[in-house]
């Protein structure tokens, strides 16, 4: 039951409306016994200052932030953690006791919680990552802070790899396909693979020919859950982790900033699986 007392949380992005994390966030306050709500704010491009004016009116505890605002958030709260720092985006703000509100970035750690919920630490590792957006610069920058030996960018714009790859210091590097073999953790973090059309399912960031046994390879992708590179990674043997082990972790980081309490990412990842299915029986 929703009361006065009832804390508020919620998205902002636009579009907004097809956002998972209220069906996440509200699995895990109600798995907890929280007495939270989330809620999703379509916010139009260029309003993220005037969101967080309201946030603070509103008196709204936590919000997490997408497309397109992540980086005018992070310009425009208080402080930033060092990963929304370096990055100079923010995919989370909690408004704190004193009025101030802070910035974080979760989606590299999320992404190295994934791995170890895996039975995978990058600590020594060799990487290739495939990409050099947003969430591959997260993924980077976590990677090289949880201590992977090296870290080599392999993307369709060479200009962004290598602002992609300095993020690792001497340990990042600007690579080719030749890369995607010798590493011993190789990352989708392109966008392809996501899609409706069977053409844009089909489709594979890299020829899955280069993966093999000895490899693990993780896909940034989750919808669909299973893309044509994950099935080739486990065709071969290595060991495949999907993108909705990032989605969960960087939502229960959010979740334990916000509340202060550790959510169950159990809960999180059966109320996002469960509701990717309806959606995929929807759209059939
Ligand atoms: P982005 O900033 O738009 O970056 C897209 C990347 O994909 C760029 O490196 C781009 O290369 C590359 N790319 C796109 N189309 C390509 C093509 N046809 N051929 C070659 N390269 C292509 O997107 P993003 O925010 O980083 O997101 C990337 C993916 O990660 C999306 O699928 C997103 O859903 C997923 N994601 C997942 C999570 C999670 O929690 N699992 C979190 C965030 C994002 P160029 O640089 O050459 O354009």
């Amino acid at each position: 039951m929703i009361t006065g007392k009832t804390r508020l949380a919620g998205v902002i992005g636009s579009p907004v409306r097809h956002s998972l994390s209220p069906v996440i966030h509200n699995a895990a306050f109600a798995a907890a016994g929280l007495d939270w709500v989330f809620v999703a704010f379509e916010v139009v491009p260029g309003a993220a200052a005037a969101a967080l004016a309201g946030m603070r009116a509103f008196g709204i505890a936590g919000l997490s932030v997408t497309m397109p605002h992540k980086d005018d958030i992070a310009a425009a709260v208080d402080v930033l953690d060092p990963a929304a720092a370096a990055l100079g985006t923010a995919n989370t703000v909690v408004l704190r006791p004193d009025g101030r509100l802070a910035g974080y970035s979760t989606d590299g750690a999320g992404f190295v919680a994934s791995l170890r919920d895996a039975g995978v630490d990058p600590l020594g590792l060799t990487v290739a990552v495939l990409g050099a957006g947003g969430a591959a610069r997260a993924v980077i920058d976590a990677l090289a802070r949880a201590g992977a030996a090296r870290i080599t960018v392999v993307n369709r714009s060479a200009d962004r790899a290598a602002v992609a790859a300095a993020l690792a210091g001497d340990r990042g590097f600007v690579g080719t396909a030749t890369d995607i073999a010798s590493a011993s953790l190789v990352v989708n973090a392109t966008s392809i693979g996501m899609g409706a059309t069977p053409a844009e399912r089909d489709a594979s960031p890299c020829d899955v020919g280069l993966l093999s046994a000895a490899q693990v390879v993780a896909d940034l992708v989750y919808h669909p859950l299973e893309t044509t590179f994950l099935a080739g990674a486990r065709a071969c043997g290595a060991q495949a982790i999907d993108g909705l082990g990032m989605l969960v972790h960087q939502a229960a980081l959010q979740q334990e900033l916000w509340t202060g309490v550790r959510p169950d990412p159990v809960a999180m990842r059966v109320a996002a699986e469960q509701e990717l299915a309806a959606r995929e029986l929807s759209s059939r």
